[in-house]
């Protein structure tokens, strides 16, 4: 069966990083951009480049190590934005430049202090320029559900002329209902011209625990672009969940029938690294990749599901790439099956880091039989935590440290590891490499 496609548009790097304590670094960006790819996104918004110089950075790191998906960088509707977008879309096989305008009048009034006729020729002048330095051009009227829908579709209108090829309705403060929502997209479709040649995109806010909903909602409705981000991560109460989504669509295919380019199986491995980095969990009960989103405890569903799993489960763990529980790590296991383990939670060591990690594994199945997952990611954290110098010479902690220039946190896996300490100190970098080869190969 030729199934329609929905584009998935990740802003986990943006939106989700605008949340409290979800910001990331350089570094912790590129690792789950990598992570993204993996996952078989469509695109990859890695941040809004002026910003500051880190989200800069960010986005020409992701758009210079990520090739299949499109990496977006975030503007707002005016020229030095959209240029510095572009300056660091630059390296970018795929570059998108992604415009934001607030089109609502409780916006206009209060916040830009411009006329709904200003709004439109900023918007209009904007595409125009964007569209002159990149072919593909989203434009996003910031509380679009809030705005008078003659007026957006006027604005939409402007912009499709100008050379946007994708319009994303944002429901920015998470206010719209389903139903609203659906008939929103489809006034659109119905008085925008040109609009069959753009795709329509939905980008939800979960504030009253509607975002997936919303979003569904506008898939139904002809949106074929959604905007969504791991764990659900974003501005208050969150993001459309992207597992969420993409699950509902490969469940219910009688409802909704529609393909997206998202490798289910890697859905578990980005949540994990997402709260790795962030220190942020996901609620036990959050749906698909909780911890409690799979185990049955009531006696008549254990009951049940040992008869036959279709009694309680619409999905297996496997779909979504929860590691298989029969694999049982133990002091016994070896390299090979912890570093498996990892990648399914989420990890992809090369063989020095999966070293580090299991020297450290080792010791710990040594003191309990069994190393759970959550152990295991309480292992892989230290590993990152820079308490950890304490493992490593103290002179090569030193230089490493000192080579940071700023004075700041030192961590000394994965990154250093296998570029800082190596460059500092060759000598006693591969001294202290041998001592742990010889322990590795040796168990
Ligand atoms: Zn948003």
């Amino acid at each position: 069966m030729n199934r329609e496609r929905v584009t998935i548009f990740d802003t986990t790097l943006r939106d989700g990083e605008q949340s409290p304590g979800c910001s990331m670094n350089v570094q912790e960006k590129l690792r789950m951009a990598r992570q993204l790819d993996r996952l078989g996104v469509d695109v990859i918004e890695a941040g809004f480049p002026i910003a500051s110089q880190g989200d800069f950075d960010a986005v020409q790191a992701v758009a210079a190590a990520v090739r299949r998906p499109i990496v977006a960088g975030l503007a707002r509707a005016c020229a030095p934005d959209i240029e510095r977008a572009w300056q660091a879309l630059q390296g970018a096989a795929r570059p998108r430049i992604h415009i934001f305008l607030a089109t609502s009048d409780i916006h206009l009034k209060y916040k830009l202090r411009i006329s709904r006729q200003e709004c439109l020729e900023q918007a209009r002048s904007s595409v125009r320029l964007a569209k002159s330095l990149c072919n593909d051009v989203e434009f996003s009227p910031e509380d679009a559900t809030r705005t008078d829908p003659k007026f957006l579709c006027e604005v939409l209108e402007a912009v499709v002329e100008a050379g946007a090829t994708t319009l994303n309705i944002p429901d920015t403060v998470g206010y719209t209902i389903p139903t609203e929502f659906a008939e929103l997209i489809k006034t659109i479709r119905q008085n925008v011209r040109g609009i069959e040649k753009v795709t329509i995109s939905a980008h939800c806010h979960n504030d009253l625990g509607l975002a997936v909903a919303n979003t569904l909602a506008a898939i139904a409705a002809g949106a074929r672009q959604v905007e969504c981000s791991i764990n659900g991560i974003g501005e208050r109460a969150g993001n459309a969940s992207l597992e969420e989504i993409v699950m509902t669509m490969r469940v219910r295919p009688d409802r909704y029938a529609y393909e997206t380019g998202v490798e289910t199986e890697q859905l578990f491995a980005s949540s994990q690294l997402l709260s790795e980095i962030t220190g942020v969990s996901v609620q036990p009960n959050k749906a698909i990749i909780g911890r409690n989103a799979f185990a049955h405890e009531a006696g008549i569903h254990q009951d049940g599901m040992l008869k036959n799993p279709l009694t309680y489960e619409i999905m297996t763990p496997q779909s979504v790439g929860v590691p298989n529980s029969m694999l049982v790590l133990g002091k016994h296991s070896g390299r090979h099956a912890l570093g498996l383990r990892c990648e399914q939670l989420g990890h992809n060591f090369d063989r020095r880091e999966l070293d580090e990690i299991y020297r450290r594994f080792v010791v710990l199945a040594d003191k309990i039989k069994v190393v759970e997952d959550h152990h295991l990611i309480q292992l892989i954290e230290e590993a990152h935590r820079p308490a950890a110098v304490v493992d490593l010479p103290i002179a090569i902690a030193r230089a490493a440290s000192a080579s940071n220039g700023n004075g700041g946190t030192y961590k000394p896996f994965p990154i250093p590891l296998s570029g800082a300490i190596s460059s500092i100190s060759v000598s006693s970098a591969a001294e202290h490499h041998g001592e742990q080869e010889d322990y590795l190969w040796g168990v």
